[in-house]
């Protein structure tokens, strides 16, 4: 994601926030390199254990992030990082960049390709500069054997086109933050790819279409992230106006979900943590939450 949150810093969450998922889950889609998180990392990921989110997918959106990712997931058990380059730096996109990008792939800590894809919400790179920089990443999943983690916005008819071309090559792909129509949801589904759901199936004014769609993707395609600090779910119960969004309110929007589905918070936790380390080859998620 990409709005800038406001930086607001305070120590722990309200109690009346303070959620334990009743079974281990994976945030994948975590910008734990974000600034906002710089000072009080060490708390976070310890609510976020508390929250029984013991397991987070920290993601690269360019050569200084996806480094920091590494070396975070170096100190913390249960962190991985993901490596790429987001659409709104497709145009940095060089020899070096693409070099830099498949040694860090090598690394055993880094589990996809990405954050990369398409973005014609902002333009912030050109169309062009996109596309090219989203091939190179797509051939480098193809010469990596890792999974994608796939950023689109607005761009769901080209991503179609282009990832129907590539379907043969790559492995598993996620569309992260999903907020397409029902058209484009199905060309995914048809395509086998997954889906990452965020709390903007939480805000009733823009993601009242994603209530329904949530109900026609497999538990076996759907995996839950908050893409923190960005995207705070608009379903909590105590006022956290212009606050950082952080993986231990992942609960929140499994709640949400769960109810859309028609589930228990427990069944969709299960699912989404099994789709998730099977998606990433992680270990076993369930047991880092249980010790901390
Ligand atoms: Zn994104």
């Amino acid at each position: 994601m990409t709005s800038k949150p406001t930086a607001t810093f305070d120590d722990g969450l309200p109690e009346a926030l303070r959620f334990h998922s009743p079974t281990a889950l994976v945030d994948i889609g975590a910008n734990l390199t974000h600034d906002s998180f710089a000072r009080d990392l060490d708390a976070v990921i310890q609510r976020a254990r508390a929250a029984n989110v013991a397991t987070m997918i920290l993601t690269g959106t360019d050569r200084e992030h996806a480094e920091q990712a590494v070396t975070l997931a170096r100190r913390w058990p249960g962190l991985y990082a993901t490596a790429g380059v987001h659409p709104h730096d497709a145009s940095q996109w060089n020899a070096e960049l693409e070099r830099v990008m498949r040694d860090l792939h090598r690394e055993p800590e880094v589990v996809a390709v990405g954050e990369c894809g398409l973005d014609f919400n902002r333009n912030f790179s050109s169309p062009a500069d996109q596309e090219r920089a989203f091939e190179a990443q797509l051939g480098l999943a193809v010469e990596s054997g890792l999974p994608l983690f796939i950023h689109e916005r607005d761009a769901g008819p080209r991503m179609l086109e282009i990832l129907k071309a590539w379907r043969d090559d790559i492995g598993h792909a996620v569309i992260h933050c999903f907020t397409g129509d029902r058209a484009t949801l199905y060309g995914y589904l048809d395509l086998d790819l997954h889906i990452g759901f965020t709390g903007w199936i939480c805000d009733e004014r823009r993601g009242h279409h994603l209530r329904e769609q949530v109900n026609e993707i497999p538990l076996t395609r759907l995996m839950v992230e908050t893409d923190c600090p960005y995207l705070l779910p608009r379903n909590l119960p105590a006022k956290l106006k212009g606050r950082r969004h952080e993986p231990a309110l992942l609960p929140w929007i499994v709640r949400e979900i769960a109810h859309w589905r028609g589930i228990t918070e427990a069944e969709l936790a299960i699912a989404t943590t099994a789709t998730a380390c099977a998606f990433f080859r992680l270990p076993d998620a369930v047991h880092l939450a249980e010790d901390s």
